[in-house]
Formats: C-alpha cells, sequence, structure tokens
C-alpha cells in the first residue's frame, strides 16, 4: 500500500495499515514528514524552535485514532496552561477560560450562568459530540444517529448562536467575544452555522480535557506516528513529489493525504472524467498568513490573566471581528484583522532558548491568496493588547497566505483547512457522496483533512480510508489494534 503525503492523516492511514500487516510506503514531499505536525528550528534564534502549522490540540487529546494509539505511554506529555484561551478587550478587559467551568463562570460575572447553559449541556455529553464530531459519519453506528439527543442538540445550539450572532444569550460584552473569537477559527464570514458550531465544540473541549501543547512542539506526535509506522515495517521517503501514480511502485491501494486536485493530477486518466471535475470542483476558502517571532520576554498583555493562557484571540469585540471576518471574506485586508497567538512556553518552559529568548506563533486572517505580509499587522494588533509588545520581539519572520503552500501543498492560497469549512462542506467534503473518501478508482482513496472530519491534527480521517481501503483491498474487517506494545518484564 502506498499513502501520499505524511500529515497526521496520511501517518495515520498508513499506521494503521502497517498494523494490519501490510507492506506501506509512504512518500512524502517536504524534507520532513509531518504536514501540520512539525516542529523546525527556523535560524531566527540559536536553540529555539516553532511549530511550523498547528500548535494547539483539543482535537488530538480526544481523537479514537490517538487515544487508541495512547500517545502518553508512548512519551507524549500533552501540557496544559492555566488557562485554555484568552481573549482582551480594549480598554484593559479580559476574558479567560479555564478548564474548569465553575472557574470560567465565576470570572464571567454577569455573563457566568449564561456561559453555563450554553456550554453545560455539551460538557455533560461531551463523549457524544466527540463521536458527533470525529466519527465516521457514513457508519451509523458510531456516527451521529448512534447520538441522536447530541447531535440535535448540536444542531439546535449552532443555530441558535448562528441565527442571533454567537452569544446573543449573553448581557455584557466579554462573553460573546470569547465565544466568537473561537468561532473565528473557522476562518468564514460571520454570523455562519459553521462558526457556531466550531464554538461550541472547540469551548466544550476546553471545558473537558483543555487545549493541551505537546510538550517539545507538536512535532512529537509526528515522531510517534513515525516511530510506530517504521516499528511494523512501514517505510517512509521524504524529499519527493507525487506528481503521477506511475512513478509510483504497484500497489492494491493508494491512499492520498492530499488535497483532491492534486489526487485528481496524480491519477489522471484512470478517473472518470465527470469524477474528475468533481472533485476539482472542491472549493477552497479564506487564507492565513502567518508570523513567527522572537521574544526577548513574556508578552506584556494588559490584562495579567491572558498571559496564563497558551491561546489568545484578538479582534475585540463580536461586532469588531465579525467586520473584519466579513472583510476577508468579501476579499478584502481587514484593518484590524482577527489575530490567533499560541504562546507555548505559558504551558511547557521546556520551550525557552538556552539564552531565555521564546517562541511566539501567531497567525492572522487574510483574503484566499494574499500576498501580504502581516508581520506588521499582527505586531499592532497584539501592541493593541499588550503596549509595550514591540520592545520584546527580537526577530520575527512572515510567511503570507500566497507561500503557505511551498511548506504544505494541502494549504492552497493559505487555506489552512485544506478546502472550504462550511456546515455542507463538513458533510460534501470533498464532494456530496455516500462515501467521501473513495475517489472513483478501485483503490484509490482521499484520506487528508479534505474529507470528513475536516481540519484539525486528529488523524480521523486518515483512520477512516484505512478502513475502507483494508475491507474493500484486503478483505480485513477488523480494525488492528494500536496499543502501544506492552514493556518487555525486566
Ligand atoms: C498555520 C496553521 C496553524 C494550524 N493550527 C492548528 C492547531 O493549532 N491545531 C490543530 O488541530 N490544527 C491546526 N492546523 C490544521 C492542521 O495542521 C491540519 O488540519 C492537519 O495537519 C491536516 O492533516 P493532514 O494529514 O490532512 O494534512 P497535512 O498535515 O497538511 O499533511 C499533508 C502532507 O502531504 C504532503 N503532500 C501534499 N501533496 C503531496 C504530493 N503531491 N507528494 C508528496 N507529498 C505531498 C504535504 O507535504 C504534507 O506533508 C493548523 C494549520 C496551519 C497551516
Amino acid at each position: 500500500m502506498v499513502v501520499v503525503g505524511s500529515g497526521p492523516n496520511g501517518l495515520a492511514a498508513a499506521v494503521t495499515c502497517a498494523r494490519a500487516g501490510l507492506a506501506v510506503l509512504v512518500v512524502e514531499a517536504q524534507p520532513e514528514p509531518g504536514g501540520g505536525a512539525r516542529t523546525l528550528d527556523l535560524g531566527l534564534a540559536p536553540g529555539l524552535v516553532h511549530d511550523l502549522c498547528s500548535a494547539v490540540h483539543p482535537l488530538a487529546v480526544v481523537s479514537p485514532f490517538l487515544r487508541e494509539l495512547d500517545l502518553a505511554a508512548r512519551g507524549v506529555e500533552l501540557v496544559h496552561a492555566d488557562a485554555a484561551y484568552a481573549h482582551p478587550l480594549d480598554g484593559g478587559r479580559a476574558g479567560v477560560v479555564h478548564r474548569s467551568l465553575d472557574r470560567t463562570v465565576d470570572g464571567l460575572d454577569v455573563d457566568g450562568p449564561a456561559w453555563r447553559r450554553v456550554l453545560g449541556p455539551f460538557v455533560d455529553h461531551a463523549d457524544a459530540l466527540v463521536d458527533v464530531v470525529l466519527g465516521d459519519r457514513v457508519r451509523l453506528a458510531d456516527g451521529p444517529l448512534a447520538h441522536g439527543p447530541t447531535a440535535l442538540r448540536l444542531v439546535a445550539g449552532l443555530l441558535e448562536q448562528a441565527v442571533g450572532g454567537l452569544g446573543s444569550r449573553f448581557r455584557g460584552d466579554v462573553a460573546p467575544a470569547l465565544l466568537t473569537g473561537v468561532g473565528a477559527h473557522a476562518n468564514v464570514r460571520l454570523p455562519a452555522p459553521v462558526a457556531a458550531g466550531t464554538a461550541l465544540v472547540l469551548a466544550t473541549l476546553a471545558h473537558v480535557s483543555g487545549w493541551p501543547v505537546p510538550r517539545g512542539g507538536s512535532r512529537a506526535i509526528t515522531d510517534v506516528l513515525v516511530a510506530d509506522l517504521l516499528a511494523h515495517g512501514g517505510e517512509l521517503v521524504v524529499g519527493v513529489t507525487v506528481a503521477d501514480l506511475d512513478a509510483l511502485p504497484r500497489a492494491r491501494a493508494y491512499l492520498f493525504d492530499t488535497t483532491p486536485r492534486t489526487a485528481v493530477r496524480v491519477l489522471g486518466r484512470r478517473l472518470p472524467p465527470g469524477r474528475a471535475r468533481a472533485l476539482s470542483r472542491f472549493p477552497y476558502g479564506n487564507g492565513v498568513a502567518k508570523v513567527d517571532l522572537v521574544l526577548s520576554g513574556p508578552v506584556p498583555w494588559q490584562h495579567p490573566a491572558v498571559g496564563r493562557a497558551g491561546t489568545v484571540h484578538l479582534g475585540g469585540s463580536r461586532a469588531q471581528i465579525a467586520r473584519a471576518e466579513n472583510d476577508v471574506a468579501a476579499g478584502r485586508h481587514a484593518r484590524h484583522p482577527v489575530v490567533l497567538v499560541s504562546d507555548p512556553t505559558v504551558a511547557d518552559p521546556s520551550r525557552l532558548g538556552p539564552t531565555g529568548l521564546r517562541p511566539l506563533w501567531a497567525y492572522a486572517h487574510v483574503p484566499a491568496g494574499s500576498t501580504r505580509d502581516m508581520t506588521e499587522a499582527i505586531t499592532a494588533q497584539i501592541e493593541r493588547f499588550a503596549p509595550g509588545f514591540r520592545d520584546v520581539v527580537v526577530a520575527s519572520r512572515g510567511v503570507p497566505a500566497s507561500r503557505m503552500s511551498e511548506h504544505d501543498a494541502n494549504y492552497p492560497g493559505g487555506d489552512i483547512g485544506s478546502g472550504v469549512v462550511s456546515a455542507y462542506r463538513l458533510l460534501a467534503r470533498p464532494r456530496l457522496a455516500v462515501d467521501p473518501y473513495r475517489l472513483g478508482v478501485p483503490g484509490a482513496y482521499l484520506c487528508s483533512a479534505s474529507t470528513p472530519p475536516g481540519p484539525g491534527v486528529h488523524g480521523m480521517s486518515g483512520w477512516h480510508a484505512a478502513r475502507r481501503a483494508l475491507r474493500d483491498r484486503f478483505g480485513i474487517t477488523r480494525m488492528p489494534d494500536l496499543a502501544p506494545a506492552p514493556a518487555l518484564p525486566r
């Protein structure tokens, strides 16, 4: 079996199939494996590493695939900051979300009880919520139908939030901004059902299992996957861009951890023209522009509690965020863009460099394909809520949206979702089909974030696609055990 691409989903598929006893070859275009889960020395400061893409892992910690693999038993330490995320507002105010729902509710004063009413029911049924969001939608046994009440509650909740605007149940302005900042992870026009769903799911996970970072950076997850693949006889080749199926060894199954368009190109005339057209029509979303910074000290947030959060959402009030997101969706750069900041050192002091320098990771939402270096815009947005920030910046490196695909071809135009995220496109991903993983040529499957459940480091697309390949091509109907080998008695 051949897997094209070694992101979390490609490696999840590869590990699953190698564990099932197949000979597996993974071919990766970049010089190192991991796709969106890589941590590299960018040459900004000696001994300092940055997460190239993903940094924070609310989905990895609940992913059924990664839980079966048992990251903790393999030495991956998922570490938590005191607060999961924070959202500063002008005037030195801020909302802070802790793992403890009670502590968060207490901090939200007048809107605390409403926060509990919105999120409490999801927190109480978190396992069902995870199954609805990450489960195999085609397998009714573990998909939404198995958790009808939770699925209906989610639909009702997201419709309420989408129609009224995120946080419409609240009286103050802090809680609505907090929820809108989480919903902005969808990077879409607001209000939108998918942003409301994103807010409800990610905000719930903050209270259930937190928003941790892996000690040492996201590559810790990749390292575990690669080690397991190699330990089970798999092979990994890096630095080879697959452009044509004929360049690959013959195999009974090919799994593509790529965009649908790449799969169409590689499969060429083997794909029926109608199917090729349908896959090529899968649309891409708005972009992000990344900035990696090196700081001489902590970010001087005006509200000190913000500095105890691992993730910070910037953009101001609910209305200001909606304005910025809608500018981007209309193809314009926002004057004050939505910015996401991850400060890994807050949870993981091992990320400090030898001379005490600290990495900071940030990105801004921009129109698809934007060529603008957002370093100044992101710096200004942080400075707005952390006066004096410029004084602690020692070095920086901006990557415009148009260049994000140089690091990973799955992010064309800076779309880090590998395809539009919308309520419809989370189901019809990459096309409306009973089975979205089968590409239309026997033995060819798409397994990237361009299939359900969509973006994020969870490996579930790879796991779901591997299930099909094992069954269709090798007659294997029982998914292999993924648990680490028990330690030998000393
Ligand atoms: C800036 C940024 C921040 C993010 N933040 C988070 C976060 O904090 N938390 C989170 O959960 N998610 C985050 N994400 C999203 C997450 O990284 C992705 O959703 C996830 O990595 C998708 O996994 P994947 O395996 O589908 O694809 P990818 O991780 O994108 O991997 C695809 C791999 O395929 C390779 N490839 C593509 N085409 C070819 C080809 N033709 N030949 C050979 N190899 C090929 C690529 O080089 C790449 O290695 C972020 C992404 C970015 C870019």
